[in-house]
């Protein structure tokens, strides 16, 4: 039996009521003025309101946003970043608890962003990996705070995992370090199998402009790539794996 499990919670109640609700404070979020300047570079509105995100040691973000250039997680507003950030970390009601990352650092919104683009590829991957076993179930753990190496860096880390009787048979993770938050490692149970910077980050790096045709073809080579190394490495712990059974 294939049973999906995501680490996020459900909501109870009465669910039209709750719905219903629910979209007139996101409504009311997305359009409420305020009296900011906007922070998106050439807008002129003064109908900003600040980004609601603080960090684990209470420093607020300091942008603000107009209704059209601000990103909303729920009711909340943020700035795009902070969005992602906020989007890619436990939920309000998982029991698991992280800190919220420092307000200047990227590592975390960026490996939100990737694991949302190669989401949908990577379940597909590892459920064709479970059909081949006697059952078992898929967890995907959101943006996690973790060490690592020697020197114990700290990273964000998004991770999928195949759980049977057996424990963990394939663990799939995109990590980055807070210390170099440009470059995205791609794990495959504990080796790195390919380290990737995504090319709209060195195009903002070193001040390119790229036109969204560019952009669209890039960040699709950027996936494929990411995938590609996945892909690969569990092909190969599947086929060192039957070898050893075939020699036990
Ligand atoms: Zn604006
Ligand atoms: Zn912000």
């Amino acid at each position: 039996m294939v049973n999906l499990m995501k680490a996020e919670g459900g909501k109870h109640g009465s669910l039209a009521a709750f719905a219903a609700d629910y979209d007139s404070r996101v409504l009311q979020a997305a359009q409420r003025e305020g009296s900011l300047q906007c922070s998106e570079h050439g807008c002129t509105k003064s109908t900003a309101v600040s980004c609601e995100y603080a960090d684990r040691r209470g420093r607020q973000c300091g942008t603000a946003w107009c209704p059209e250039h601000r990103a909303l997680v729920e009711d909340h507003v943020y700035c795009r970043r902070h969005a992602g950030v906020v989007s890619s970390l436990p939920g309000a009601d998982s029991s698991l608890v992280v800190p919220r990352p420092d307000i200047d650092n990227r590592a975390p919104s960026l490996v939100g962003w990737v694991a949302r683009l190669i989401d949908g590829d990577v379940w597909r991957l590892l459920l064709s990996e479970l059909d081949a076993q006697t059952g078992g179930q898929l967890i995907a753990d959101p943006v996690m705070l973790v060490f690592t190496g020697l020197e114990r860096q700290r990273a964000w880390e998004r991770s999928w995992k195949v759980m049977t009787h057996t424990g963990i048979t394939r663990r799939v993770s995109i990590l980055v370090e807070e210390a170099d938050d440009a470059e995205v490692e791609i794990k495959v149970g504990l080796n790195i199998v390919d380290r990737v910077t995504p090319p709209w980050i060195t195009h903002r790096r070193h001040g390119d402009h790229v036109d969204e045709e560019q952009d669209t073809r890039e960040r699709e080579e950027f996936n494929r790539r990411v995938l590609k190394a996945i892909e690969d490495a569990v092909m190969a712990e599947r086929h060192s794996g039957a070898e050893e059974a075939g020699t036990a």
